[in-house]
């Protein structure tokens, strides 16, 4: 378990595509790595793919045919000689029958051996081994709920409603369902259990005391798997849409360097125990001061950037010197937050409906200047396909403030032009220009309470 691969990472496939593709492809040139791109006959025309040292079609449109086809990018990593393999986020990043295979075909992994990520793909195997390395956990049913309805009213009892009952299998915010009162608990396990069932294959669903007014803080870690985890401070995403985070901040306001060592330490311990090795955040919800584990997410996330603003470390370069089983270059004492830093991710979409806004892209300036960074693959021209995820780019500002991360933000807001589709960008600056907002530390229900309503 947990042996670092051990060869040098010259050729990586980079199995993704859009804004992700080329943060990663951009990390590797500047190691000097080579990429190999790989693309569904839909995005012939992204951008890193021009830059690839290879590329390679893999298949039709839609994901099941092309990234998220095994077989094919295992295939296409063979064809082309890699000698690792990343995933970025959403398709296979958190698949371990992928890391698995990915493994046995002779390739690195960029990402924590396949048993973690079982281990952590699976919420009640993930809170049980946290709670077990000393991280705070939700109270809750402490496993998979059976079909005994009188324990489970016992249960939801002891614990006190309002009480949420969540699919082991979860992600993606679906598969959860909030019980207010002892008259809806059974009819709503039933429900969970039948709905996890068709969108998980998994029916099992766990109990847990729902939380009315928490923040969701995650906690940023690396970890090289060889006894060494640092941890890089917290992000604070509260401002989500149907459990979809809209607007990312690092680091959270109202934490103290002394709590965000504690709560850190406490990660960065729990890496080290379970032998994680790679990038990995830990998500919590934080209510009344105290924090409380939800999830691990065993993958880079889509809203890293904010934490490489604040902490001046590279973390998509940090995941290739790991995977190519080097020590962690960097101590925690090396760590400090400079400044803060505001994620807006910007969706293709109508930014009332929020119905998905497909299309070409007829006029498109990217914004600038001090403090500012767009990490996307989007251009004049470029047809945004209907296939897959609408996020097209992340706006990324820094300030030696909050105040001043805001104020470039809102002018960057501004400054961004994309025509042709519909964007989120008056949402945005519409959270910005929110008197919540700016005051922070709002709820995760403030957006849809407040802003949205
Ligand atoms: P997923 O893997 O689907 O993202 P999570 O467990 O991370 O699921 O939960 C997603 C979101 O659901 C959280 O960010 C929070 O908004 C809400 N949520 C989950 N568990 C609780 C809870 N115990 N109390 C209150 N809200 C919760």
């Amino acid at each position: 378990m947990n042996m670092p691969i051990a060869r040098p990472i010259k050729r990586v496939l980079i199995a993704n595509r859009g804004e992700i593709a080329l943060r990663i492809q951009r990390a590797c040139h500047q190691l000097g790595i080579e990429t190999i791109a790989i693309y569904s006959s839909a995005d012939k025309d992204l951008l890193h793919i021009k830059q690839a040292s290879t590329s390679l079609c893999i298949g039709k449109s839609d994901a099941n045919d092309s990234y998220l086809n095994l077989a094919t990018i295992l295939a296409a990593a063979t064809a082309t000689n890699a000698d690792a393999i990343h995933p970025g986020y959403g398709f296979l990043s958190e698949n371990a029958t992928f890391a698995e295979q990915v493994e046995a075909c002779g390739f690195g992994f960029i990402g924590p051996d396949a048993e973690l990520i079982r281990l952590m793909g699976d919420k009640v195997s993930a809170i049980s081994a946290m709670k077990q390395a000393g991280v705070p956990t939700v109270p809750g049913s402490n496993g998979t709920l059976s079909n005994d309805e009188q324990l489970n009213q016992r249960l939801a009892d002891k614990i006190g409603y309002p009480v949420i009952i969540k699919a082991t299998a979860g992600g993606g915010g679906r598969g959860m369902r909030v019980v207010e009162n002892e008259h809806d608990l059974i009819a709503a396990v039933e429900l969970t259990q039948a709905e996890a069932k068709a969108a998980f294959a998994n029916g099992d669903v766990y109990m847990e005391k729902y939380l009315q007014t928490p923040r969701h803080i995650e906690i940023q870690i690396l970890s090289d798997g060889q006894g060494s985890a640092i941890h890089l401070g917290e992000r604070d995403c509260s401002m989500q849409r149907k459990h979809q985070k809209v607007v990312e901040e690092a680091p959270a306001i109202g934490i103290s360097q002394q709590v965000r060592q504690q709560i850190g330490q406490l990660c960065a311990n729990a890496c080290i125990e379970i032998g994680y090795r790679g990038a990995g955040t830990f998500e919590f919800l934080y209510e009344a001061g105290q924090f409380y584990f939800i999830e691990m997410n065993t993958r880079i996330q889509v809203e890293h950037p904010i934490t490489e603003m604040v902490t001046g470390i590279d973390l998509i370069k940090a995941q290739l010197e790991i995977a190519a089983g080097e020590p962690l270059s960097i101590e925690q004492g090396d760590i400090s937050l400079n400044g803060h830093s505001i994620e807006c991710r910007i969706n293709a979409e109508d930014p009332q409906t929020f119905i998905p806004s497909p299309g070409t892209v007829t006029r498109f300036h990217a914004p600038g200047g001090m403090g500012v960074r767009w990490d996307s693959h989007l251009y004049q021209g470029y047809t945004v396909p209907p296939f897959y995820d609408s996020m097209i780019g992340k706006l990324i500002t820094w300030g030696p403030s909050r105040n001043e991360a805001m104020v470039r933000m809102q002018t960057a807001l501004n400054e961004l032009l994309i025509e042709g589709i519909k964007t989120n960008i008056p949402l945005l600056q519409q959270i910005l220009e929110d008197e919540g907002f700016q005051q922070g530390g709002q709820s995760i229900h403030y957006l849809e309470e407040k802003v949205l309503k």
